[in-house]
């Protein structure tokens, strides 16, 4: 499919790519140290710079399009941020060029929205920021809803191999999904080349599967993933992984199955952590739900607040891995 075809998805398609550069720029010139020492300023530069550029190409294109997205302006507008600001601002500059600080943090606040409403965009310009400090994966995860349905993700990741089968090789990858169009991909560093379909595996018997989950346990539960595999038979090794190239790990069949189970009752999903992920799933032939079997709805604001966790199957044995989250869940 050609991308010109859809004007959101172009406009999406830029806006990640540009987000992505400053992830890369900052993530170069990062401390590798940086997560030892708890100094999470490079992440934070880059999520709000991310934030600003998408929201910037999205009120260009869409003025009235609303944006639910993971940051605000407010800590930048005070004045212990200005310092943090002008980081931020510099970052912006180098790719869009002269724009003031009351801009940035303008771009920024476009995407507080707190409400759902009938067509807006959910944007988390750095998920996984634990693995960006880390310098492993992360993505920049953007979605179009109309009517409560996701139209058009697009996910940046700029860290995973263009091809699985070559881990060393070419890093950096674009994906899409458009609803009812099928998900595809491009090397981010190479946006003319031809996109390839996605496409989940063929895998049918669950014991022969691989299930991907976070590196962070504090994020889902390993304990009961463990439970599930050995009720399952799933003896392959889990593939543990940051950020919604969980998603993408499925979409392109890397891996059969991503469970997310959460490890404290009452936490509530943000939709920016699995809309541009779940319809590249869905659109590569997979099959997403809760843990309870559920539909993800994204009709409730900022949260998945109407789900429980997360389970994404390739789509072949979607029910009996569903069975097992409950038949494993801790007492
Ligand atoms: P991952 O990289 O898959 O581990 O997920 C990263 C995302 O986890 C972040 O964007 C957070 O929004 C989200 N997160 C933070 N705390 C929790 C939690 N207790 N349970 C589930 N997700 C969480
Ligand atoms: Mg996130």
């Amino acid at each position: 499919m050609k991308p010109s075809e859809f004007p959101e998805l172009n406009t999406a398609l830029t806006a990640v790519r540009q987000a992505a550069g400053v992830c890369r720029s900052v993530q170069a010139s990062m401390d590798p140290d940086a997560l030892e020492k708890k100094d999470r300023s490079p992440v934070t530069v880059a999520d709000f710079a991310g934030q600003a550029l998408i929201c910037r190409q999205l009120q260009l294109a869409y003025p009235n399009d609303a944006v639910i997205g993971e940051e605000g302006a407010d800590e930048l507008r005070k004045p212990e941020g200005v310092s943090f600001l002008e980081l931020v601002h510099r970052e912006c500059v180098t790719v869009c060029g002269k724009c003031s600080v009351g801009e940035v943090c303008d771009w920024i606040d476009r995407g507080s929205q707190q409400n759902y409403c009938s067509r807006f965009w959910t944007l988390d310009p750095i998920d996984g920021t634990k693995g960006f400090l880390r310098n492993d994966q992360y993505a920049i995860s953007l979605a179009l809803i109309i009517d409560g349905e996701i139209a058009i993700g697009v996910l940046g990741c700029p860290n995973l191999p263009v091809d699985s089968n070559e881990p060393e090789g070419a890093r950096g990858v674009l994906a899409w999904g458009v609803a009812g169009r099928g998900s595809w991909m491009v090397p981010l560093d190479a946006a003319e080349s031809m996109p390839v379909k996605l496409n989940v595996t063929g895998t049918q018997q669950v014991t022969a599967s691989r299930f991907c989950e976070s590196v962070e346990s504090g994020h889902s539960s390993h304990d009961w993933s463990g439970k599930i595999a050995s009720a399952l038979g799933i003896t392959r090794e889990p593939f543990r992984i940051d950020s919604q190239c969980k998603y993408f790990a499925v979409a392109r069949g890397d891996a059969d199955i991503y469970l997310r189970l959460p490890t404290r009752k009452g936490y509530q999903e943000k939709i920016w952590d699995h809309a541009g992920g779940v319809i590249l799933v869905e659109e590569a032939g997979g099959c997403v739900t809760d843990i309870h079997g559920v539909l993800p709805r994204f009709n409730h604001g900022r949260t998945l607040s109407a789900n429980e966790g997360m389970v994404v199957t390739n789509g072949q044995f979607h029910q009996a891995v569903v069975g097992a989250v409950g038949a494993c869940a801790p007492a």
